[in-house]
């Protein structure tokens, strides 16, 4: 025989039908009410009717299977049963609650309805039991309000009307001359709850349902309605949850903290979720409801104070949280009623924890011998390393600044870390602010190459223009420098030295605060602190011993070293910051920007000199000037990395960036390149680009000018050898920009084999080197086969293959592209997550053609994207050797490559 189907799970006093594994069919939610009893925490009895219910009520035009009726009668009197009370019943009635609870957790998605069973005779009982009319006419009103909402659908008639019932209750507010709800008394809310009724009568035409059992199943049809409405279905398409899956209910007792002063409500954590701490931690407030408590109308007591209110339930509270936690094997997150001195568990679930917390459970755990060292990786979202390596803000300061509503704008999160400084709108007010001890913050409408020094001498950037591989954004990432790009809503006045953000104006000198790794702008000074593994690291101010977060740090990176297979190289241009990436265990350059090393001012000079020049005779004379600066500071990098391979592009300088702008540039310029400012401003004018991110860079330049790239392989080579005639072992890797064809390539590796063949010669030395190309445009891809026989490894430049594949502009697409996210039109910046699909399809093409034509040909990738989590998991799919990052996203690029290799879901 058929054995019959099960629509409804029961849990109560200590036993439960369901169990853990059970989240298809009981929901996330339900599963954890079952687990919960089944090891004997404290839970208000209830049931759980099925997904499949759900499903059958979609399939069946709003009907529910055979046989719910009774066996929901039945669930409902196991309830009364263990409680006392009747549902319905006019002396002490059982009240419930109707929760929604989907497989996986869609938070605030679906509806719910809360002390479900109160008319005007039940209300009594209430007010019996409680001994406390305030208290029960206001669940009432609660009540009725949230189910004309939720079920009678009395909803505001357009976007900006107003909620009707919220309506009568602001009426009646006013007459009482109160601000708040809590201001009203038992009185007020008992003629509210009639107004309501009313309202309801008069906009659906019907009575609203006094019968428990009728409003007990319309809350549950509602509930199984929810799973269809707009927003619950906008959330699963956004975050790929199958619309099959259906909701599960939940119908619980209520409980009530709000009863007297032997009642409370409160959260509990079995470790802090700040700072991962292994102690009992949480809050309460006493006399109160679990919203109260969110809604941070009155502050909570933290948990410590429970034990001597109340010891019996605080002991039982802190039993079960370690129960809890032990079979879950994860921090619990934990809610709790104690009504009149007994305690109640409401929910559980893993609990959300900060970067700190969440590397200090993994690694406590792991010792503790709860968890392994895989899964202790697994438990890490990689990007929340950034918090243990970036300054970040004392977390009561910049609440209070949320609260006092200084949050002033959002723009791209493009560097992260917590900055706080004073106003200034130019990179020598920065330098010389920072010389006399001023911290400051460096706000332009975009950056350039000029800009430089000031960014390093600022604490934090903020640019009203470009995304997130803007120049801004990503020098300041290299730099480790918190950055707040394309902030819209900036509007900054050079002349007046002012900022406007929406109402609000600020001037120079005014204080300001940078959350990089948010986007979040705020007025006024926020309390900042260091990163005490960079302090360890980098500084050597702080011993290795004394610092619990760095040694947690460094046993989480051996793990991570130990699980890999990709490997992990570094962005950087500078001595300083190769410096950084060594200490964060960087395994090798994988793009040394060869044009951000002319950054400085003295080297600029030279560089538009350069670019400027009338014939190859003014070039020379220019890169004359330039090979001694870039010979020792290749020299430098390629000691520093010892003998790691350091990829040194030769120049790719969109001329944009470098063509002098400033009418006191152009002077200045004329004076050293001795020709007359008219004939230099023309110039300039003649070079100009309608787009120069597709216009003479790249190879390009090298092509038009052989001269440049045979100075560039000089000083490579001629480092090199200085190197390897100290006895030291040096590995360059030349790699040639945008390239779109072999013969491309062909041509510039030409030059630097040539040269690097007479260096050696002279020098009487031989250096390991290879050539190579970067993968940075679709025609590149399709003909990887081709280009692959110059190529002795490949690098993928996935902002320009991004640019290029999309049809995007990198600078321009910071204006539309939010929004975009935001509808939905892209999961996400395909500047910040490689668009696996379009950029990631190209990329396999690449990759397959390349190896054909050379097998075990080396392949990396050095766009922006190389230090993105989800990004380094599809490089680590693809079969890419490494990625290559910038230096603080090193160790984050470790742990995702770690994750990857035991098989993260993306
Ligand atoms: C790229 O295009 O991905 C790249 C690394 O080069 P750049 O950002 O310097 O153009
Ligand atoms: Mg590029």
């Amino acid at each position: 025989m058929l054995k019959k189907k099960k629509y409804i799970y029961f849990f109560g006093s200590g036993k439960a039908e369901g169990r853990a594994e059970m989240r298809e069919l009981l929901g996330g939610k339900g599963a954890g009410l079952h687990n919960m009893t089944r090891i004997g925490a404290p839970v208000p009895p209830g049931f759980t009717i099925t997904t499949e219910v759900c499903t059958y009520y979609y399939a069946h035009d709003h009907r529910y299977p055979k046989g719910l009726e009774k066996n929901m009668l039945d669930s409902l009197a196991r309830i009364e049963n263990i409680l006392g009370r009747r549902f319905g019943n006019d002396d002490d009635p059982l009240l419930v609650s109707v929760r929604s609870g989907a497989r996986e957790s869609m938070p605030g998605m679906m509806d719910s309805v809360l002390n479900l069973g109160l008319n005007d005779r039940t209300v009594q009982g209430l007010i019996h039991r409680s001994g406390n009319a305030r208290f029960a006419y206001d669940s009432y009103r609660r009540f009725v309000q949230m189910y004309s909402s939720v079920v009678l659908g009395l909803k505001p008639l357009d976007k900006s009307g107003v909620d009707p019932l919220e309506a009568i209750l602001e009426r009646k507010k006013k007459n009482r001359g109160v601000r708040f709800d809590t201001e009203l008394n038992a009185e007020d809310l008992k003629e509210l709850v009639a107004d309501f009724k009313v309202e309801v009568k008069k906009r659906s035409g019907i009575d609203f349902p006094e019968d428990p059992f009728k409003q007990l199943w319309g809350a549950i049809g509602a509930v199984f309605g929810s799973w269809n409405n707009d927003r619950a279905i906008a959330y699963r398409q956004h975050y790929q949850i199958p619309h099959t899956w259906g909701t599960a209910v939940n119908v619980q007792a209520m409980v009530f903290g709000n009863l007297g002063e032997k009642c409370a409500t409160g959260v509990a954590f079995t470790r802090n979720p700040s700072t991962g701490e292994k102690q009992f931690y949480g809050e309460f407030l006493v006399n109160a409801q679990g919203e109260d408590v969110v809604a941070g109308i009155r502050t909570p007591k933290p948990i410590a104070e429970l034990e001597s209110l109340m010891p019996k339930a605080y002991l039982e509270l802190k039993k079960a949280c370690k129960i809890l936690e032990n079979h879950y094997q994860e921090m619990q997150d934990i809610e709790f009623t104690i009504e009149d001195n007994k305690l109640w568990m409401l929910q559980t679930r893993a609990g959300k924890r900060t970067g700190f917390a969440a590397v200090r459970i993994a690694v406590d755990m792991v010792e503790e011998r709860i968890i392994n060292k895989k899964e202790a990786l697994l438990r890490i979202e990689a990007d929340h390393l950034n918090q243990l390596l970036r300054p970040i803000f004392d977390s009561y300061d910049k609440e209070q600044a949320a609260r006092e509503g200084r949050i002033l704008a959002r723009g791209l999160p493009a560097g992260p870390g917590a900055a706080t400084g004073r106003i200034v709108f130019h990179a020598e007010d920065a330098v010389a602010w920072k010389k006399n001890s001023e911290r400051v913050l460096l706000c332009r409408i975009e950056t350039s190459p000029d800009d430089i020094r000031g960014m390093e001498a600022a604490e934090g950037i903020l640019t009203a223009r470009g995304g997130m591989t803007s120049h801004a954004a990503l020098v300041a990432r290299q730099m480790g420098k918190v950055c707040v790009a394309g902030c819209e809503a900036l509007h900054i006045d050079y002349a007046a030295r002012t900022i406007n953000l929406g109402q609000t104006v600020l001037k120079e000198g005014d204080w300001l605060s940078l959350d990089g790794s948010t986007g979040e702008v705020m007025a006024g000074e926020i309390r900042t602190l260091p990163s005490e593994v960079l302090q360890v690291l980098l500084g050597k101010r702080l011993e290795a011993g004394k610092s619990r977060v760095y040694q947690q740090f460094s046993k989480l990176m051996k793990w991570a070293d130990n699980a890999r297979r990709l490997g992990v190289r570094t962005n950087t241009d500078q001595p300083n910051q190769a410096v950084v990436a060594k200490a964060f265990g960087a395994e090798g350059i994988g793009l040394c920007r060869t044009e951000h090393m002319f950054f400085q001012a003295d080297r600029i000079q030279a560089v538009r000199e350069m670019i400027l020049a009338d014939d190859e005779a003014g070039r020379r004379r220019a890169l004359q000037k330039l090979l001694p600066m870039q010979k020792q500071d290749f020299k430098e990098i390629l000691e520093i990395m010892g003998g790691l391979p350091v990829t040194i592009r030769t120049l790719d300088p969109p001329l944009h960036e470098f063509l002098p702008s400033r009418e006191e540039e152009i002077v200045d310029l004329a004076n050293v390149m001795r020709v007359p400012v008219q004939t230099l401003r023309d110039k300039v004018k003649v070079l100009q680009e309608f787009n120069p991110m597709l216009g003479h860079r790249g190879c390009r330049l090298g092509i038009s000018y052989p001269e440049i790239t045979e100075m560039q392989a000089r000083a490579i080579f001629e480092a090199a050898c200085e190197l390897r005639r100290e006895g030291k072992n040096p590995f360059p890797e030349v790699m040639i920009p945008l390239v779109g064809s072999r013969e491309e390539l062909r041509a510039q590796r030409n030059i630097v084999e040539r040269t690097a063949k007479a260096t050696m010669k002279t020098y009487g030395v031989k250096v390991r080197y290879l050539v190579g190309t970067m993968i940075e445009l679709p025609r590149a891809c399709l003909v990887a086969d081709e280009i692959a026989q110059e190529a002795e490894f490949f690098s993928f430049g996935t902002n320009d293959l991004t640019q290029t594949c999309l049809g995007l502009s990198r600078d321009d697409a910071g204006k539309f592209l939010p929004s975009y996210v935001l509808d939905g039109l892209l999961p996400q910046d395909p500047f910040v997550s490689i668009d696996q699909d379009g950029v990631g399809a190209l990329m396999k093409i690449a990759i397959a053609k390349g190896r054909k034509t050379r097998k075990g040909l080396e392949i990396g990738i050095c766009g922006e994207h190389g230090g993105e989590p989800k990004s380094v998991r599809f490089c680590h799919e693809i079969g890419l050797d490494y990625v290559s990052c910038s230096p603080f996203r090193v160790p984050i690029a470790k742990l995702a490559a770690a994750q990857a290799s035991i098989g993260k879901k993306a």
